[in-house]
This record gives C-alpha cells, sequence and structure tokens, in this order.
C-alpha cells in the first residue's frame, strides 16, 4: 500500500504551484522529514509537509508519482520549524518551497544515506579548544541587566552604549543557559559577516570550538552543511550567525541573541524579504525561547516596543572600566574655505593624535575614487550605459565601474563625446580621501619621526579573502595611524587606540526623501562615536567631529549629548503624527519591465483591480513611481506603496491581492515583488 504525502519542493516565485505537492511513499513518513522527489526532468530535495496543507487539486491527483527516497539518517525537522518557514511564506508573500529549500543546505540533496551516518558519526575535529575560565567579573550595569533577564519572559531589548559591553552580557545568558540545561541551544546573530570572525573568537574561547558554529552565506557548500548538521543534530550548542541563521534548525532552541538589532542588513533584500530580527521574536514566541535584542541605537520598532511595555527595556548606560564616550565636535563648513576637505581645526586634531601615538578614523560613505568623471569642455559624464546612475572612477585600476550593473571600462583617453584630453574626477570617495590626506599629512611625522601610516578599509580593499583579517590586524596592533572607510569600519569593532572619529558628508541623509534616512544617519554616527575612546587611559581626549553644513539641525543636538533617547522621541512624535511605521504598516509592490511605462502599467492595473480584494478599504494604496534608480542593466524599475494603520489588515489585503497581481500580466514585464515592512522607501 501506498502512502500519500505532501512535499514541500523548491518551486519559483509565484508560480500557481505555491503550496506541497502530492507524492506517494512505500512508507508513511512524519512531517518535517527530508526526502528526495522527482520534479519535472530533476530529482530535488524536499520536506515531507502536513497533509492537511496539500491543496484540493493535489490531494486527487492521479498519477502521482512516488518519492525517490527518504534521507533516513537524519532527523524530522521539527514542528516549530515548520510552522516558522510556513509564517514567513505567508507573511512575506513567498511560495512556500522557496521559503523552505532556502533555508536548508543546498548539499543536503547529493548526500547518500552512508556519507550521511559517515558525517553524522565523525568525531569533533582536532583545531578543537577547551573552554576557558576568562570570563571577567561583570560590572554592576551588566549584572543588574543580567539579572533582569534571568528573571522574566522578554522580548528584552538591550539598550548599551558602545562599549558597555553588551556582548559580555550575551555570553553569560548563553553561559548560564548551558549550564542550567544540559541540551539547550542558543542562536547568536549579527549583521555581518565581517562580525562573525571576531565574535566567533570570544565564543570559542569561553566555551570551546566543539560547541561552537557558525553559519553564513560567506560558506562554502560542504560547511554549510557541516555546521547545519551541527545545529540540527543538538551537536552544536550555540550557532553563530548572519541573518539566514534565524531559520537554522535547532531542536533544543532555548535563546535567540541579536546583536545590532538596528542593523538594516537583517533584512534579507531579494526572494523572501524577510527581517530576521521580526522573524526571532516569532520564533521566540514560537518555541518558547527567549529573545535578547541588543544595540547602542535601536531601531524605533523596537524602541517603540519597550515604550508600549512589548518588550523589556535593560539599560547599560555606560562604558566599561573609565570609558567614555567621545565629545561631539562640530565644524560648520559654511564658515570654511570654498572646496575644503578636511577643516584645518581637524587636520590639526589629527596630527595631534599622530604626535601621541593614537589612531584616528575617518569615515566616508562613499568608495571609489571619485562618484563622477566629468569633462571639462562639454558635458559628458561617466554615465552608465545600462543604469540611471554615473560610473565610479576607481584610480587604482583606472577604470569605471558601474556599482549597480558591475559595467566596468578603462577609462577613456579623452572625451568620448568631444575629444577634449582634459576629463576629471567629480566629489570624492575613499580612494581620493586616502590620496588627499596622505598629500596633507606627507610632511607630518609620528613621534618616532617616521612617516605617517594610512591604510583604507572598504568593499574595494576588503574583496580577497583574508584582507579585511589583515587590515584589523594590523589597526589594533597599532600599524596603522589614520583608518579612512566607509561605514564598515563602524560597526562593532572593538579598537583600543582610536582616540578620534571624523564623519565627512554625513549631510545628504538629512535631507534625504526617505523618511528612515534620519534615523540611519543618526546610528551611524552614533556608531561611528563608538569607535573611539574604548580605552580608558585615552578616553579622556576622545572626540567625534561632524563636519556639517547644517550644524543647528536638531540631529546633532541630540548626537552632542549622545542621547538616543530624545532622538527617538522626537522621531516616533513625527512618525505617529504621520502614521508611519512603527505606527503604520507598508509594503511595496516593486515591478521590472523593458519600459518604465509598462511596469508603471503593471502596478496601476492591479491596484484598480485592488477595489473589489477584501479589506481593500483599511489600506491605502498610492500611484506607481519610478525606483530611485530608475533603471538598473536596462531593466525599468518601478514601485507601489501600500500602507495600513493595522498589520492584520495589511496582511489580509496582501494575501487577496496576491491573485490579483498574479492575473494583472502585463506585457513586458519581467518580474514582480512585494515586499513586506520595507526598509528603504
Ligand atoms: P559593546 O558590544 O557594548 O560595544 P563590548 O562587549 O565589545 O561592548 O565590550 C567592550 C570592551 O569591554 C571589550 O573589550 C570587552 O572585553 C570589555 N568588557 C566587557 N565587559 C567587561 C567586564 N565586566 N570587565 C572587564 N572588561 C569588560
Ligand atoms: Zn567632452
Ligand atoms: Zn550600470
Amino acid at each position: 500500500m501506498s502512502h500519500r504525502l505532501a512535499v514541500v519542493v523548491p518551486t519559483p516565485a509565484h508560480s500557481s504551484i505555491s503550496g506541497p505537492l502530492s507524492y506517494l511513499s512505500e512508507l508513511p513518513l512524519a512531517p518535517g522529514t527530508l526526502v528526495r522527489v522527482p520534479l519535472g526532468k530533476r530529482e530535488v530535495l524536499g520536506v515531507v509537509w502536513d497533509d492537511g496543507d496539500l491543496p484540493e487539486n493535489e490531494r486527487t491527483e492521479a498519477n502521482t508519482k512516488s518519492i525517490a527516497g527518504a534521507l533516513q539518517g537524519v532527523a524530522p525537522l521539527d514542528g516549530a520549524w515548520i510552522q516558522l518557514v510556513a509564517f514567513s511564506s505567508l507573511y512575506y508573500r513567498r511560495g512556500l518551497g522557496e521559503v523552505a529549500l532556502a533555508a536548508l543546505p543546498p548539499q543536503l540533496r547529493d548526500l547518500t544515506t552512508v556519507q550521511l551516518a559517515r558525517r553524522l558519526k565523525r568525531p569533533p575535529d582536532a583545531p578543537a579548544e577547551e573552554p576557558s575560565d576568562r570570563a571577567p567579573e561583570l560590572t554592576p550595569e551588566q549584572r543588574t541587566a543580567l539579572g533582569a533577564f534571568e528573571e522574566s519572559g522578554g522580548p528584552f531589548l538591550l539598550f548599551g552604549a558602545t562599549g558597555s559591553g553588551k556582548t559580555e552580557v550575551y555570553l553569560h545568558a548563553v553561559q548560564s543557559l548551558l549550564a542550567r540545561d544540559p541540551q539547550a541551544q542558543a542562536l547568536v546573530m549579527v549583521p555581518e559577516i565581517n562580525l562573525t570572525p571576531q565574535l566567533q573568537e570570544r565564543f570559542v574561547e569561553r566555551f570551546g570550538a566543539g560547541n561552537v558554529t557558525a553559519m553564513n552565506s560567506g560558506m562554502t557548500h560542504p560547511q554549510r552543511l557541516k555546521s547545519w548538521l551541527a545545529a540540527h543534530t543538538g551537536a552544536a550548542r550555540i550557532v553563530l550567525g548572519t541573518r539566514m541563521s534565524v531559520f537554522a534548525s535547532m531542536p533544543h532552541l532555548k535563546l535567540i541573541v541579536v546583536d545590532e538589532e538596528h542593523d538594516p542588513s537583517y533584512k534579507q533584500q531579494e526572494g523572501a524579504r524577510y527581517s530576521a530580527r521580526d522573524l526571532a521574536i516569532y520564533r521566540g514566541k514560537l518555541t518558547g525561547a527567549k529573545v535578547l535584542l541588543g544595540s547602542a541605537t535601536p531601531s524605533l520598532e523596537s524602541w517603540q516596543a519597550t515604550d508600549k511595555g512589548r518588550y523589556q527595556r535593560l539599560v547599560m548606560a555606560s562604558r566599561v572600566g573609565q570609558g567614555r564616550l567621545p565629545s561631539v565636535r562640530l565644524v560648520d563648513m559654511n564658515l570654511q574655505p570654498k572646496q575644503t576637505v578636511f577643516s584645518v581645526q581637524l587636520l590639526e586634531a589629527i596630527q595631534q593624535r599622530i604626535a601621541r601615538g593614537e589612531q584616528s578614523l575617518i569615515f566616508l560613505n562613499r568608495r571609489g575614487y571619485a562618484p563622477v568623471l566629468a569633462c571639462t569642455a562639454c558635458d559628458w559624464k561617466s554615465e552608465c550605459p545600462n543604469c540611471s546612475a554615473f560610473r565610479v572612477f576607481h584610480k587604482i585600476d583606472r577604470t569605471l565601474r558601474c556599482h549597480h550593473c558591475g559595467y566596468t571600462e578603462r577609462v577613456p583617453r579623452a572625451c568620448p563625446s568631444c575629444g577634449n584630453v582634459d576629463i576629471a574626477p567629480v566629489g570624492r570617495g575613499t580612494e581620493r580621501l586616502e590620496e588627499h590626506l596622505g598629500e596633507l599629512l606627507a610632511d607630518v611625522k609620528q613621534a618616532n619621526g617616521e612617516a605617517v601610516r594610512i591604510a583604507r578599509m572598504d568593499a574595494d580593499s576588503t574583496r580577497i579573502k583574508g584582507a579585511l583579517e589583515q587590515q584589523l590586524a594590523r589597526m589594533h596592533a597599532g600599524d596603522v595611524d589614520v583608518l579612512v572607510g566607509t561605514q564598515m569600519v563602524t560597526k562593532g569593532h572593538d579598537f583600543r587606540r582610536i582616540t578620534l572619529v571624523a564623519a565627512l558628508n554625513a549631510d545628504s541623509a538629512l535631507f534625504s526623501s526617505d523618511f528612515r534616512a534620519p534615523e540611519r544617519l543618526f546610528g551611524l554616527l552614533m556608531q561611528a562615536a563608538g569607535r573611539a575612546g574604548r580605552d580608558a587611559a585615552q578616553a579622556e581626549a576622545s572626540e567625534m567631529w561632524v563636519q556639517t553644513w547644517h550644524p543647528q539641525h536638531p540631529l546633532f543636538a541630540a548626537l552632542r549629548r549622545h542621547d538616543y533617547p530624545a532622538f527617538a522621541a522626537q522621531q516616533l512624535k513625527e512618525r505617529e503624527q504621520a502614521g508611519m511605521p512603527p505606527f503604520g504598516f507598508q509594503a511595496l509592490v516593486r515591478a521590472e519591465a523593458r519600459t518604465q511605462e509598462a511596469a508603471q502599467a503593471f502596478l496601476n492595473t492591479a491596484s484598480s483591480a485592488a477595489q473589489s480584494v477584501e479589506g481593500a478599504d483599511r489600506v491605502t494604496l498610492y500611484s506607481a513611481v519610478p525606483m530611485s534608480i530608475q533603471r538598473v542593466a536596462n531593466v525599468e524599475r518601478a514601485q507601489m506603496l501600500v500602507e495600513s494603520p493595522s498589520r492584520a489588515a495589511l496582511q489580509r489585503f496582501l494575501a487577496g491581492w496576491q491573485p490579483v497581481l498574479q492575473a494583472a500580466r502585463e506585457k513586458g514585464v519581467i518580474r514582480w515583488a512585494v515586499d513586506v515592512d520595507p526598509l528603504a522607501i
């Protein structure tokens, strides 16, 4: 006798099959069992689902195929995992199969039972270290925070200043959990791959390598498989990962930490556009795991949740030891000579640091040499032929590179339009800043009489594997006097010798059309400031410099006082008046097409047809507009904002609207996608 199974398989987004398919099996298989099944001409990995989820037509399908085999060696995924995936698929309006299979290591499919058995039996690696007992004594603030954490259920928001020792709180929370419960597992998430090695080191040192496994998109397929199995079997007590790890199968999950919870990297930007932070909260509710979010500059969503008492706020206001937050100095660029890059005052302050053997960090959020190359005789500029954007000039290899589609060319010898040989860079990126600083400091010497050492850290300088680690090591060893970098350098790093941080060109975000721009800028500047003065011995003299054309802007007043709560209160008031998140709820529908007209027509057609969708009266649909970078790789892009004062109402509407969007096939439309709770509007 054969059993009919519901199996979730990798199906393309928006295909008519979005639910499980039915297959036959000789043996009854429990939900969560991993199976190999035929799909079209391929054999794919699938997950046995609850057969109640089988669509009507699939239940009665006459010529149902049989599964090719089950992965007998692997325990079925648990009910909580299945529910997490099902919820993500529904909430973010993406196919079940796509979400489920993206959460599993691709190599699972190809494993034979024998290989699996061998992998599962393999003894722990020999580079395994013994845990150390070197936990420092907690500060009173850390003790209070941990006490409150142990006493109630959460979710918690640890609002701790940069350098207040949040990581130590995470370590202790994990430690007491593991000691209390011999099976319990903890998931610790960080926003950036770059930050995992540093954190991993601290966890391995504390808990031993055998207990800790990493999970991120930078890993090879075999590595992913290995860490997935370690988590799934419970062998790894601690999983450290980026956003994807929120889907890790962890049968004994009891604690989820989301470090730097405000970071936009927690939002997936393609496929199912999930927020790993929000899913962490959901997963906690589902499994009873405690959730601990941490940040010095929380997202306004999380901050408001603590205002309303939905999350519990834990506060650590001061830095560990005698460390102090740097004093903030604003330079009014209106009073500087035209074309000033470094004001005299700032340059002097940097020179003082060099003389004292301290480090400075200069932060500019633009990589490359110059954002535009322009002809001095005609109006030619280095536009990308495929995108509505300029190609960036990279002097190092004399190329023009499009940061959107990747189109790269050698810099032309002369203007392609008029033949003039005088084409010049306009504006500046980190590469040019590094060069410029080198010229300004050419005659300056360190205390030992040697030349000043300047380094740069951005996506270009760290492209080669190991480069970032090397640069960080140089920083920590004190082999760099001034570090120039993009926002990559502002996040999380525990630099001990920096006493000056300077932000150049922060102003553009003050007047952005994106309502989240001030929140992001404030967070970025606070985080940047957080890199300075971490060492008590030098904290006294630590400074954060901001060069701005708008020194009177209220954002800077709050920054000067390191007053996140005041800034948040003011922003939340504005958001409430405007009905914007977290007081309102949003989704974006984005469409890509051959022409802008087609992209917009698709959205507008779907919008007109939306009036008949249930719940349409509780949502507002705005008109279709071109996206801020309208054309990328010769594809035109448009978007439409959907808003509602109620999350549930928005969800109901989106569910009803989905088939309408699916039916609204407009000629020339290449693809479309829904982004629920979008971060960039
Ligand atoms: P945050 O994540 O809040 O910015 P960290 O966890 O990186 O701060 O801690 C800042 C520094 O203080 C680190 O070098 C850390 O080792 C140290 N530290 C943290 N807690 C303690 C403590 N209780 N005693 C001594 N040093 C500590
Ligand atoms: Zn020209
Ligand atoms: Zn391009």
